[in-house]
């Protein structure tokens, strides 16, 4: 079975702070790390190849440095990867990325891809079905379960929902995406990260993939981003104390009638 994991090398977002003057994300200093879905999405392809036998490939799109994303994910078992990166992929919105990731992919033998359920920086759950819509394969999202069949043509999908979870199944190929509970994601060991360097890692350019320039990178991008602003602070509330229940109701009725709300 051949299966390959998309994934984004994002920062820290904890640390990640936007400049109130220009708008945009002080990146500087802050530590880079593999998206933490990802790291589900590369855990069940590993579990998957474990399992059932077979192959897992691991792309990605992004600046030179986003290597150290590809490495982690061959530390923790993936066999091969793939490196997108140039120029002129830079700028790309979530439709940019998920067109120029599938039109490699296109390119490429598989039965299952797994991406994470989102990027912890962008946030917007979009590539991976969008993936699947430029390949024109079913797609499954917010995977917490995964069963391969016996004959490894189908898949069995437990999807999360708002009200619990759905039961999907599926014949390959067939795209899911990752979410919290599917697995424990495993800790690179030492001799894993010694082998990821010397696993096959092929650089892709935008010549070799072979589109027109303006279906990727800022020009391919539909989207345009006006304004980046933190959240305006929310002001801390108040709290009534009191022994007696009754004095804290007394209290608050005071203070409604003080402020005009009743
Ligand atoms: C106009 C515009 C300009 C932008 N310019 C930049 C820029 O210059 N630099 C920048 O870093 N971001 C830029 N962005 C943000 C960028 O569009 C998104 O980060 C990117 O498209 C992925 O979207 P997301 O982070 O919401 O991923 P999601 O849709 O939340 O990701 C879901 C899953 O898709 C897969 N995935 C996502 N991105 C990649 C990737 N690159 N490679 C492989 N797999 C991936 C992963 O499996 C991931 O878990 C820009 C956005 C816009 C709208």
């Amino acid at each position: 079975m051949k299966i390959i994991v998309p994934v984004k090398q994002v920062p820290e977002v904890a640390e990640v702070k936007v400049n109130p003057d220009t708008g945009t994300l002080i990146r500087e200093g802050v530590p880079s790390i593999l998206n933490p879905f990802d790291e589900l999405a590369v855990e069940a392809a590993i579990q998957l190849k474990e399992s059932h036998g077979g192959e897992v490939t691991i792309i990605t799109m992004g600046p030179p440095q986003a290597k150290d994303a590809l490495y982690k994910a061959l530390a923790m078992g993936g066999d091969k990867a793939v490196h997108m990166t140039d120029r002129a992929f830079a700028g790309a919105d979530t439709w940019a990325t998920a067109y120029t990731l599938a039109k490699q992919i296109e390119k490429m033998e598989f039965d299952l891809i797994i991406c994470g359920k989102q990027a912890i920086d962008g946030d917007t759950a979009q590539v991976g079905p969008e993936i699947a819509e430029v390949l024109g394969i079913p797609q499954i999202c917010y995977a917490r379960h995964i069963e391969m069949s016996e004959d490894g043509k189908s898949i069995t999908v437990h999807r999360e929902t708002d009200e619990g979870y759905e039961v999907v199944k599926a014949r390959l190929p067939v795209l899911i995406t990752a979410t919290k509970g599917l697995n424990e994601p495993r800790l690179p060991n030492i001799m894993g990260i010694m082998k990821a360097k010397k696993k096959p890692l092929e650089e892709v350019d935008a010549e070799s993939l072979g589109v027109p320039e303006d279906e990727i990178g800022l020009k391919g991008s539909p989207t345009q981003v006006r304004k980046v602003f933190p959240p305006q602070k929310k002001a801390g509330g108040i709290k009534i104390e009191a022994e007696d229940p009754k004095e804290v109701a007394k209290k608050l009725v005071e203070f409604l009638a003080e402020k005009g709300a009743i």
